[in-house]
């Protein structure tokens, strides 16, 4: 379930909508509950593909036994969906709390180091964890939904999503500093990350809003279009779920001393949050349907050769759109993230996020965009499930390719 609302269930299809979501250590899912992507919960869709009997575009059903439905579960645009069936689990009351008194060493400390009030802990104990770490500040907005079928004694019972009202309606405060920084006074970000701080524990407090329960969308959902429109950098590791605290901590550490390498230079690159979420994979068995598998071109999809990895962390660095030095920033996280991961981990890039990263902006790498993304959906995948077969199919099912776009010219050529 993403956390922002008003988008169209076709546009979170097709570029991998996920949530925050691993069973708490002992939970067993319900029938039809997963912890992985949207795509992997569709049953069936309708998409329009190319019919060579009537010589035209018809929309045809796909089903989970069909070898194409794979490739059309997240598709970056590459076709069209009309309907989808998606399936669902019962429904669940959740209980959602907010920390802001939890400091950012002690949530993402070293394993070594790491206590009860570490991320891997928060995410053992109930599964869905996010925090969200304003820049220049020290103590994270910490949100961990845990499954509770009766309301808590000191909850809240919310009957409708959107209940942060601070992140939605920017304010005056938030605004100036914010304005400064486009104005051409990056060093703002010193004071815009603490004021969020501010706003945010004073939101929580006067809406009643730290300790939440009802369904779970209500829980779930707090972000509208209305928010700070901001640029996200980063990507998804997949890892073992006991490796999880080593690596948040890793990037932590490395973001901070990144941020401070280029404040010693005069530049504020980051002047947003940083968000860490995990999830579990997309794995074929979670599907009600038998023999159905995972999406293809998609971040949580199983690596068969590395059949431990069964968590991905999520890791956004936002900032204000053309902030200076932030293209350079989110180029040097990302080839710190390729190296620093490669003996116990795998990055892959987040479809809805920046990626591919040089000094001129996103999506201008071309080397990574025509060989490091499509090796990231190559290895540990067969001839019949990988990128090259992807995009084989796209071509067999829009064969006058006419669901492209310039950006896809590059990546799906
Ligand atoms: C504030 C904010 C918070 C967000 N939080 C999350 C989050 O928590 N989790 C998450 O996963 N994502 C999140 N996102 C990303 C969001 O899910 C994607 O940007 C999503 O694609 C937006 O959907 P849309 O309906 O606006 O699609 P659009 O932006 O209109 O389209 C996105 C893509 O989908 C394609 N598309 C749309 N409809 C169809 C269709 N019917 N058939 C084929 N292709 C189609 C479009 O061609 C395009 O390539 C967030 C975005 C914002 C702005």
């Amino acid at each position: 379930m993403p956390a922002v609302g008003q988008i169209t269930v076709g546009g979170a299809l097709a570029i991998d909508g996920h949530g925050a979501a691993l069973p708490a250590k002992g939970e067993l899912p319900e029938t039809g509950q997963a912890f992985g992507s949207l795509s992997n919960m569709i049953l069936s869709l309708d998409a329009v593909v190319w019919d060579s009997s009537s010589i035209s575009y018809q929309v045809k059903t796909y089903d989970r036994t069909m070898p194409e439905t794979k490739a059309l579960l997240t598709h970056l645009g590459r076709t069209f969906i009309t309907s989808v069936t998606l399936q669902v689990a019962a429904n669940q009351n959740l209980r959602c709390q907010s920390f802001t008194n939890v400091a950012a060493s002690t949530l993402f400390a070293s394993p070594s180091t790491a206590g009860s009030q570490s991320f891997a802990s928060y995410l053992a104990n109930t599964g869905r964890v996010e925090a969200i770490l304003f820049p220049f500040t020290q103590y994270p907005w910490l949100k961990v939904w845990s499954v509770c079928p009766n309301m808590p004694l000191l909850s809240r019972h919310t009957t409708a999503p959107y209940n942060y009202v601070f992140p939605d309606i920017i304010p005056h405060s938030v605004a100036v500093l914010v304005n400064k920084i486009i104005s051409g006074n990056p060093e703002a970000a010193l004071e815009l990350g603490p004021t969020e701080y501010a706003v945010t524990v004073a939101g929580l407090a006067a809406f009643l809003a730290s300790d939440l329960w009802g369904a779970a969308k209500n829980t779930q959902l707090y972000i509208k279009a209305s928010t700070l429109r901001l640029a996200e950098g980063g990507g998804v590791v997949l890892c073992q779920r006991s490796d999880v605290q080593r690596a948040v901590s890793k990037f932590a550490a490395k973001y901070n001393s990144l941020v401070a390498s280029y404040q010693a230079n005069g530049q504020y690159p980051m002047n947003g949050p940083t968000e860490i979420r995990a999830t579990g994979l997309d794995s074929g068995s979670t599907v009600l349907v038998s023999g159905a598998e995972p999406p293809c071109l998609f971040a949580l999809t199983e690596r068969s050769d590395q059949p431990t990895w069964d968590t991905a962390l999520w890791l956004n660095m936002l900032t204000i759109p053309g902030t200076p030095g932030s293209y350079n920033f989110y180029t040097d996280m990302a080839a710190w993230a390729r190296s620093n991961y490669a003996s116990y981990a795998g990055v892959r890039v987040e479809w809805s996020k920046g990626w591919a990263y040089t000094s001129t902006g996103p999506w201008t790498d071309t080397n990574a965009m025509t060989v490091t993304l499509p090796n990231d959906f190559t290895i540990g995948r067969t001839s019949t499930d990988d990128f090259a077969w992807a995009l084989a199919t796209y071509d067999t099912l829009d064969p006058h390719r006419i669901f492209l776009n310039p950006l896809l010219d590059l990546l799906a050529p």
